[in-house]
């Protein structure tokens, strides 16, 4: 039904102490239009694509917000942060409202559960100067942007639909709205924790820290649970507050720090930046979360700097390992105060007295600085493993691959500015090189290495203006030569049946479902977007298509055929595009 509680009362911006949420209602928009609905993200809460299109109109009035669900009571999230560095104190959901949480098919627990967020549809409680709304370019931004980076694997919030309207929303320029529809499991952040903690709340810090086990990892619940049960089967063993056993609240750090190590490897194997990676903008649950000035690199430039507010490159590709961990330890404040309490018997952890600040005991800071320090070991594994399968060397292990093969190839394109993309792709034509020198066919093998380097020569920016490409070609082929091509054979021989003729095509295809060709490129996400506000909305369907279903083909069916420049050569006028933080 239409909604009916007094809008006013949620208007007003506030500071909300002792709780982490409020309600909150999106206002009503002008000639709601549905643009793209997600066919993977509606299968996540048991719908599929044609019930939103059997009735376009419907489903726009719904995910506009302008019609209220029945059972949904709309709330936005109170959360704080660091922002680059600085701490913000109270931020919180200025323009997403979560509708509700919604099951997935299946069993429950097994589906899984997804609170759903309406971006862009009004102000909240925590809109501070903002206005609530959000623009048709950001928001096709974040709408592809998510839905691309679940098909690469990378751990992400998702999105649902994307809705037109025709409210004007001042930016530099004034401009038209549109809001997203996203799902998460869980939107909580790290500035979720930060914020209460600033405030000395700890009662609220561990309400929330028990929620996020109870919802999100269960699995840590379960083993507190086990380990009691087993105390108290050896009783006579155990003492009471026995300090061997591991505070569930620094499991959950740990965890928290596993997943967003697997992230940040997953983001640096596929040139992702995220560009705003303030802590309110981390998940706890190790997902990609707030697409902004998000971009994928064109050229191998470790110092590229995505976000045009970013002077200083704090949020720069290379330092995005970095900063996670620093991040982490914004987390690992609050935990830590929940972790000392656990370790003493007896002492009340939630006493608001000056006991609350005085300094941690010397073992919880070792427990938190162990936890830290193991992000490097963990980064550095994930993100070996995931280049090795890049690199095709999906079942040997050499434990020096990284600094072997991967970062000697990185070093080459670093240098010659060559498309990261592309690069990586071109990888995909070295089993067959490997198979014809094992046949004795090196001179078609040389002929295809020739090729290859020549197509990376055209895709560096280093040569564009005709400047000598020879000595880094050679340098190229003489990588391949001697250290990626003996190397590939070795583990080519020790997986195959080097009998089998298909067994370089073999090869080959697995590598190419580990190298997209296609990635949401700056000059890509622009295109469609002016497409979009010249009048060719569906254009944004069609990317979506692209970029799910697509990402890893050769070969584009028809209706998609307009988009195979995408693979291609960035045009000038799209190089080291920079988006800023308006949106
Ligand atoms: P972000 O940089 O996107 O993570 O946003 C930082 C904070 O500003 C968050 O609390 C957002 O909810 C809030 N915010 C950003 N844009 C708007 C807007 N147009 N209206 C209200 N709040 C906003
Ligand atoms: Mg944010
Ligand atoms: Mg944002």
């Amino acid at each position: 039904g239409k909604v009916d509680i007094p809008q006013a009362k949620f208007r007003a911006s506030r500071t909300v102490r002792g709780a982490l949420w409020s309600w909150a209602m999106p206002i009503e928009h002008e000639g709601p239009r549905l643009v793209s609905v997600s066919e993977s993200g509606v299968a996540l809460i048991g719908l599929t694509r044609e019930t939103f299109l059997k009735d376009t109109r419907a489903a726009a009035e719904v995910w506009s917000g302008n019609l209220r669900l029945p059972g949904s009571f709309p709330w936005a999230h109170c959360y704080g942060g660091h922002q680059f560095g600085i701490w913000a104190d109270q931020l919180g959901d200025g323009r997403a409202i979560s509708l509700g949480e919604v099951d997935g098919p299946g069993q429950r627990g097994h589906g899984g559960r997804w609170e759903i967020q309406l971006k862009g549809a009004g102000r909240t409680p925590y809109s501070r100067f903002g206005d609530g709304y959000a623009v048709r370019r950001s928001s096709i931004r974040e709408y592809l942007a998510a839905e691309h980076l679940h098909a690469l694997g990378i751990p992400t919030t998702r999105s649902l639909a994307l809705v037109f309207t025709e409210r004007l929303v001042e930016r530099e320029q004034t401009e038209l709205g549109a809001i997203v529809t996203r799902l998460a499991p869980s939107w909580i952040r790290f500035g979720s924790f930060e914020l209460p903690a600033s405030r000395n709340d700890y009662k609220l810090v561990k309400d929330l820290a028990d929620y996020t086990i109870r919802h999100h990892y269960p699995e840590i619940a379960a083993q507190q649970k086990n380990d009691d049960d087993k105390e108290k089967k050896d009783n006579s063993f155990a003492s009471a507050g026995d300090l061997c056993e591991e505070s569930k609240y620094a499991v959950l750090l740990r965890k928290v720090t596993q997943r967003t190590a697997k992230m940040v490897a997953q983001w640096q194997a596929y040139g992702f930046c995220h560009g705003v990676m303030n802590t309110d903008n981390m998940s706890v649950l190790g997902l990609t979360i707030d697409y902004g000035p998000f971009a994928f690199l064109d050229a191998y430039d470790p110092g590229f700097i995505c976000n045009h507010s970013d002077t200083a490159g704090r949020y720069a590709f290379n330092e995005q390992p970095r900063v996670a961990l620093w991040n982490l330890m914004r987390l690992a404040n609050p935990l830590a105060r929940l972790i000392d309490s656990e370790a003493v018997a007896n002492n009340d952890p939630l006493k608001d007295d000056d006991s609350q600040r005085s300094e941690l005991k010397p073992g919880t800071i070792q427990v938190v600085t162990d936890i830290l320090n193991q992000f490097g070991a963990q980064f550095k594994q994930e993100y070996a493993q995931t280049m090795r399968r890049k690199f095709g060397l999906l079942a040997t292990e050499e434990s020096q691959d990284l600094p072997d093969v991967v970062q000697p190839f990185l070093d080459l394109l670093e240098h010659a500015k060559t498309d990261y993309t592309f690069a990586m792709r071109a990888l995909c034509n070295a089993p067959s090189m490997v198979k014809g020198s094992l046949s004795g066919n090196s001179n078609s093998s040389n002929r295809q290495l020739e090729d290859l380097a020549d197509s990376l020569v055209e895709r560096s920016l280093a040569f564009s203006c005709a400047s000598d490409s020879s000595e880094w070609k050679a340098r190229v082929i003489e990588f391949f030569q001697n250290v990626y091509l003996p190397r590939l054979s070795r583990e080519m021989m020790g997986s195959v049946d080097a009998q089998d003729d298909e067994f370089a095509s073999e090869h080959c295809a697995r590598m190419k479902a580990e190298n997209p060709k296609y990635v949401l490129r700056n000059w890509a996400a622009q295109e469609i977007i002016e497409r979009a506000e010249r009048g060719d909305e569906a254009a944004v369907d069609r990317a979506l298509e692209l970029l799910t279903k697509y990402a890893f083909a050769d070969n584009l069916p028809d209706h998609l055929a307009e988009y195979e420049r995408y693979a291609g050569p960035v045009p000038k006028w799209g190089e080291g595009l920079q988006c800023s933080c308006s949106s």
